[in-house]
């Protein structure tokens, strides 16, 4: 557990573009709270995956602060280098890609212990600690299977049980349910909220499908690389 989740204050990011600079992420504030999930909705091209990127510290951006967990990333006048930024991906960032990356030769446990014994501790603690999270998204009978034996929710539950091995106090899930029809789509979004709220990361979900989003604690949208209230209907 972390106090601080994901915070994002003022957060602009640009490209270059021709003679110009084209603005992907346009003074962006945003707050993730420890045990919560916030789903990121927008269009292609409104800027979402440069601000998951943000959010990853892969991308630094032009001004603003951002603070991952514990650390602060860039902001008040100090940056973390890249050494310090890819220590804190492996310890306190956890990345749910849209297709699910398992090594095709591996079980479905043998995917989380490589990733748990890489954070280090003794490989019976990560046998175990794999077990435990893969019965966590419900795989307690499918741990000895390689990832052509499973179907794509299980894939995507495995890869989810992956991300959150190592106890990150961030997740960050880009498009989960892009391949999974309307009813697993919604399973697999539940599944992360539960699980967001019982290990307390700060989950920030982008989605395109707004109808899957029944059990997340707030959505945000974006266009043209700034946050946007919802349309709201008129009463
Ligand atoms: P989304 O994930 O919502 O589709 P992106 O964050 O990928 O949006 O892109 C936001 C904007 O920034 C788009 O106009 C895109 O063309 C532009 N963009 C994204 N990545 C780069 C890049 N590496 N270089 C230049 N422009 C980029
Ligand atoms: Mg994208």
């Amino acid at each position: 557990m972390t106090t601080t989740g994901l915070l994002l204050d003022h957060v602009t990011l640009s490209y270059p573009d021709g003679d110009g600079r084209l603005t992907a992420v346009d003074d962006v504030s945003l707050v993730v709270a420890p045990g919560t999930t916030t789903a990121l909705l927008g269009p292609s091209g409104s800027g979402k995956s440069s601000l998951l990127a943000i959010a990853a510290t892969l991308t630094l951006p032009d001004s603003g602060l951002v603070q991952v967990g514990p650390a602060v990333v860039t902001g008040a006048g100090a940056t973390l280098g890249e050494p310090e930024r890819a220590e804190l991906r492996r310890r306190s960032i956890g990345i749910v890609f849209q297709q699910p990356k398992l090594l095709p030769s591996l079980t479905a446990h043998e995917q989380l212990v490589v990733t748990a014994h890489m954070l280090g501790g003794s490989l019976p603690d990560a046998r175990e600690r794999a077990a435990e999270m893969l019965a966590r998204v419900g795989l307690e009978r499918e741990l000895g299977r390689r990832p052509h034996q499973l179907s794509g929710g299980q894939r995507q539950r495995v890869n989810i049980a992956r991300a959150l091995v190592g106890d990150p106090a961030v997740l960050l899930v880009d498009e989960p349910t892009s391949a999974l029809d309307h009813e697993r789509g919604t399973q697999i979004v539940d599944l992360l909220t539960e699980l967001t709220r019982t290990t307390g990361a700060a989950t920030l979900l982008v989605s395109h499908d707004e109808s899957t989003l029944g059990s997340v604690d707030a959505t945000v949208h974006i266009a043209d690389g700034r946050l946007v209230e919802p349309a709201r209907a008129v009463a």
